[in-house]
Formats: structure tokens, C-alpha cells, sequence
């Protein structure tokens, strides 16, 4: 069994490189950042099924025990990569691609996580057994409910230079700038200062 507790306390100790992967305030952006290709193999998180266990342990799904595969990791992959490309397509007005759309669509579409409600504390966890894919399936539900917003999308991206962070601003000048302020908001702070003096 997955101790939460640990893992975020764990979480909290790591660089802000690591940490910073729960910033978005939107639980399929987050997963879009949770590694990624080319340049941002670096940062990958999900190398094996219990990574990815404890990335959902550690989300805002709080999910634990998750049954997790090699499968399941290789259609995260695939899931991430959509969501990261039709994340920064349409924030940037662009149309995004169709075989993306069809991966959303088919991962949304396979059987999500169900909530149930406890008697007692009224309070939610999700019926169990639990499966990474139908963790999937909730990421990619998120995503469709967050992407359709289509006018009034509230995907930003961080202001650091070679930041390619995203996030919601849900700010209420919505003028938030940076993905954290520890990491990209202190830096351009120093910066500033450096500069005037
Ligand atoms: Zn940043």
C-alpha cells in the first residue's frame, strides 16, 4: 500500500524541478507535465508502473493502490503527449492535431474511477479496486472538460524565460505569471534586482 503521507512529504523534499510538476492547478495539466519527449525526456517521471502509481498517489486524485502495467505506462505516454500538444495548440490558437483528439477521446472513453461517498465521514474515495487505466480515462475526461472552455481557455504559460510550465490563472486579476513562485518568480525577481544594481 502507498503512504501518501510519505510520498508528499518526500514530494516536498525534492528539487523544485520535481516539485514543481503539481503547479497547474488542473489535474490533466499536471499529467501533461509529467515528463515529456524530445527535450523534456529529462523530466520524466513515469519510467516504470509504480512510478506512475505514486505520481496518481501524489496527485489530486489521491489515489491509492493503484494497479499499474508496463501497458499502462506506455498509453500515459501516449495520453501525455496528446494532452501536452493540444494544451499548448490551443493556447496558442492553433488547431490541434487529430490523431491527438483521438487519443483523448479513446482514453476518455474507456471506464474512469468511480466515486463513492463514505457513510460515516462523508467523505469521497473511489470504489476499489482501482486500475491506472481508469485513472487514465478520468486525466482524459478532465482534459475534455478543461480544453472545451475553447473561448475563455485559461491556459497560461510561465513567464521564466525557457519556462515551458503551463497553468490555469485562476488568480482574480488573472495575472498570475509564473508557474511557481519559488522557482520562476524568485529567479526574475534576483534577476531584476541584479539589474538595478
Ligand atoms: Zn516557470
Amino acid at each position: 500500500m502507498i503512504d501518501i503521507v510519505a510520498l508528499r512529504e518526500q514530494n516536498e523534499n525534492k528539487p523544485w524541478l520535481e516539485r514543481t510538476l503539481f503547479i497547474s492547478g488542473r489535474l490533466s495539466l499536471d499529467f501533461a507535465q509529467s515528463g515529456g519527449e524530445g527535450e523534456y525526456k529529462v523530466f520524466e517521471r513515469l519510467h516504470t508502473p509504480e512510478d506512475l502509481a505514486a505520481w496518481l498517489a501524489m496527485s489530486e486524485l489521491s489515489l491509492e493502490r493503484a494497479v499499474a502495467s508496463r501497458t499502462d505506462v506506455r498509453l500515459a505516454h501516449e495520453l501525455r503527449g496528446a494532452l501536452w500538444r493540444t494544451a499548448n495548440a490551443l493556447r496558442g490558437s492553433d488547431a490541434p492535431l487529430p490523431k491527438d483528439i483521438a487519443t483523448i477521446n479513446n482514453m476518455a472513453a474507456t471506464t474512469p474511477l468511480v466515486p463513492v461517498l463514505d457513510q460515516y465521514n462523508v467523505r469521497k474515495f473511489w470504489q476499489q479496486p482501482v486500475s491506472a487505466q481508469s485513472a487514465l480515462a478520468t486525466i482524459a475526461r478532465d482534459a475534455i472538460e478543461l480544453f472545451s472552455q475553447r473561448a475563455n481557455l485559461p491556459i497560461r504559460q510561465c513567464a521564466g524565460a525557457h519556462c515551458p510550465l503551463l497553468f490555469i490563472d485562476s488568480s482574480r486579476p488573472g495575472k498570475r505569471k509564473w508557474c511557481s513562485m519559488e522557482r520562476c518568480g524568485n529567479r526574475a525577481k534576483i534577476v531584476k534586482y541584479r539589474n538595478q544594481h
